[in-house]
């Protein structure tokens, strides 16, 4: 449906690694022929389901991929004019740093290389405004952390404000939340924004609850937060009360089986409550989808008309980590795309 391709779009929630699409993973895999492997093995395709922990066993395969300054610069270009060309006029990007000593890639370089890739999309003209999320992988523990904080809070002050946040992601299943909170509260502090990828296993509770105090600035999933999935209502009464914005990721979550299907997506619950909801693809490569396609699910799963669909890409705005100029500029994109899309 053309509708949700002209449907201007925002996107709060795309790791890097995860958005490579096919066409980007196959040059890179002609680069590097002896790493022996196929397209088929860094993407899940339609009607196709992983458990979790085997869609954090994709995420290695495209890291071993992945691992230059050169392959980063292609694969975030590449993927800033995909998301482009899907109609999102405002992305939020992020990734973990990496080092590689093969190839001489540092944590510093890795930032650099993508601001490089953002800058070079705006001067080549591609109509997206694009900003970075600095990505903590949880199982590399509390002084990796640290360690990240400070390196986005150096980067947040010297990237002309292309660097606004924090992530928290990886396997969670492994560590501990209470372990990562002095790190995120010194990012708090100095103001970055957090956006935390919370209850998204039903074992969490503990761990939510604690870093809700927090409080992040947006939540990443919280598939588990609400009591009918075995969360609670004082989990659900924080997220209110803060008015934290929720990031929600339909075909991630139906393909990671952590949800059943699309109509039982919290999506539902939390729409239900008017509480501010934001549709992203998490890993558009990955999951093969595009944020027009995740759209156009939560539509039809859900019953949303296009009336709806528009206004919760257009709430989508007030959400974004980049400051108030950049949410009235789009603002105000969205009042004259408005007549050319109905
Ligand atoms: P990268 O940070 O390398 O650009 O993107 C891939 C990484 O993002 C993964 O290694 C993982 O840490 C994180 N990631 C991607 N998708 C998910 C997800 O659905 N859940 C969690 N917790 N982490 C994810």
């Amino acid at each position: 449906d053309i509708f949700y391709k002209e449907l201007p779009k925002v996107e709060l929630h795309a790791h890097l690694n995860g958005s490579v699409s096919v066409q980007t993973i196959e040059k890179v895999i002609s680069r590097k022929p002896h790493l022996n492997i196929e397209q088929n093995m860094t993407a899940i395709g339609k009607g196709q389901r992983r458990t979790l922990d085997e869609c954090f066993q994709v995420f290695k395969v495209i890291h071993q991929l992945v691992d230059s300054e050169e392959d980063i610069l292609m694969v975030a270009t590449d993927v800033i004019k995909e998301f482009a060309a899907d109609g999102v006029k405002y992305l939020e990007l992020r990734s973990t740093p990496r080092e590689e000593t093969k190839t001489g890639l540092t944590k510093k370089s890795y930032i650099e290389t993508v601001i490089k890739a953002i800058q070079q999309c705006k001067i080549d003209g591609v109509d997206i405004d694009v900003r970075f999320l600095v990505a903590i992988d949880r199982r590399n523990g509390t002084e990796v952390a640290m360690e990240t904080v400070k390196l986005a809070e150096e980067f947040m002050l010297s990237s002309d404000g292309l660097v606004v946040g924090l992530d928290l992601s990886g396997d969670p299943t492994v560590g501990h939340g209470k372990d990562l909170l002095p790190a995120l509260q010194k990012a708090k502090n100095c103001g970055l924004k957090l956006s935390l990828h919370l209850s998204e296993v039903p074992t969490q509770q503990e761990e939510t609850d604690l870093l809700l105090n927090l409080p992040p600035d947006r939540i990443g999933h919280g598939t588990f937060l609400h009591p009918e999935v075995g969360g609670s209502q004082s989990l659900v009464d924080k997220v209110r009360k803060n008015n934290i914005p929720l990031e929600l990721c339909l075909t991630s979550n139906v393909k990671g089986q952590t949800v059943p299907s699309y109509s039982k997506h919290h999506f539902n619950y939390w729409y239900q409550l008017g509480h501010p909801s934001v549709i992203c693809t998490d890993d558009k490569g990955v999951f093969s989808t595009d944020l027009s396609q995740e759209y156009q699910l939560a539509a039809s799963t859900f019953g949303l008309s296009h009336e709806d669909v528009w206004k919760l890409s257009q709430q989508a705005i007030d959400c974004i980590f980049a400051p108030d100029d950049m949410i009235q500029q789009l603002k105000q994109k969205w009042v004259d795309m408005k007549p050319q899309v109905f």
